[in-house]
């Protein structure tokens, strides 16, 4: 594979395109206009800098990176490369319209994955002519540290799709878990209660959000349930904790909490806008 395209530039489309142009790949990057993809091509670049500036990323690597990037607005121009990667919001319909969108023009060989944090892979590539070449590249925030990949196997996903799925994750220096398609898969679900009883307690006044953090941290966490929030985005954790909800039949312990929707009915996302449960300086 010599060719990623990778769908959405957001927190995870932006860091799954930055790893993978450490990795020597050239990136397609694509997104709805011109504005959010260069805005987001400028957060990889100040982020390969970053890298540069603490020693973890050689200069010449780093030059490389960031001259590995197209940008696009078309899902077509996508098609050309050996692996696309749907990073675009946690919207069953939305992955589903825009895989059949792929399907129809990438070339056969070409291995379409989703970054989906909870929705159920054989779902998603149910909408294609090719669900043995669909498979689930779950990433974690910041995608271009954070070591994990979980890889999903949808109900007919190949060997052959499991290889090149594990062989790009490996080469973009990721370790490589395998997952059923189960809602979730494994971290999202272990997840779960880390997020939902810290809400609790809020909602309750058991305590503020920056107790509860520090508690957690003071215990070892690398932060706390509501810092991660902010960082993945209110939006994306609630999307994510209704899907996982739905999928398990309105299991009482993944209900979504109301301040999850207030949240992001204010626009209180986290870091992307702003404020969430703190307050960001751009
Ligand atoms: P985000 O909101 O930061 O980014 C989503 C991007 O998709 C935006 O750039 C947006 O412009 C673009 N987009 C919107 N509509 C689109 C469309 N019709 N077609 C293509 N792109 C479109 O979201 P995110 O946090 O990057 O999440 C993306 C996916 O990754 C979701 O499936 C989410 O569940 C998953 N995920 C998120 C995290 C996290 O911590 N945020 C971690 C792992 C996986």
């Amino acid at each position: 594979m010599n060719t990623i395209a990778v769908i959405g530039s957001g927190t995870m489309g932006a860091g799954i395109a930055q790893a993978a142009s450490l990795a020597d790949y050239e990136v397609i990057l694509y997104d709805l206009n011109d504005d959010i993809l260069q805005a987001a091509l400028q957060r990889i670049r100040a982020s390969i800098n970053k890298g540069v500036a603490r020693g973890k990323t050689l200069p010449t690597v780093a030059e490389r990176a960031k001259a590995a990037f197209t940008l696009t607005t078309s899902l077509e121009r996508c098609a050309s490369a050996d692996l696309v990667i749907e990073a675009a919001p946690e919207k069953l319909d939305l992955k589903r319209t825009i895989f059949a969108t792929l399907d129809a023009v990438a070339p056969q060989h070409t291995i379409l994955a989703s970054n989906t944090s909870s929705l159920s892979i054989s779902a998603i590539a149910a909408a294609t002519q090719r669900p043995d070449r669909v498979i689930g590249l779950h990433f974690f925030n910041p995608a271009h540290i954070m070591k994990l990949v979980e890889i999903i196997c949808g109900d007919q996903t190949s060997d052959e799709t499991v290889a090149a799925g594990t062989a790009f994750a490996e080469q973009a220096g990721k370790t490589v878990v395998l997952c059923k398609d189960t809602p979730a898969f494994i971290v999202n679900r272990v997840a779960r209660p880390f997020y939902g009883e810290a809400l609790r307690m809020l909602g309750e006044e058991i305590a503020d959000a920056a107790t509860i953090d520090k508690l957690i941290r003071s215990a070892g966490f690398r932060m706390g349930p509501f810092e991660l929030i902010d960082l993945i985005g209110c939006d994306v954790n609630l999307a994510v904790t209704q899907s996982v909800y739905d999928a398990y039949f309105q299991e009482p312990r993944y209900r979504p909490h109301p301040i999850q929707r207030r949240m992001v009915e204010s626009g209180r996302l986290g870091r992307k806008s702003g404020r969430g449960f703190y307050e960001y300086k751009s």
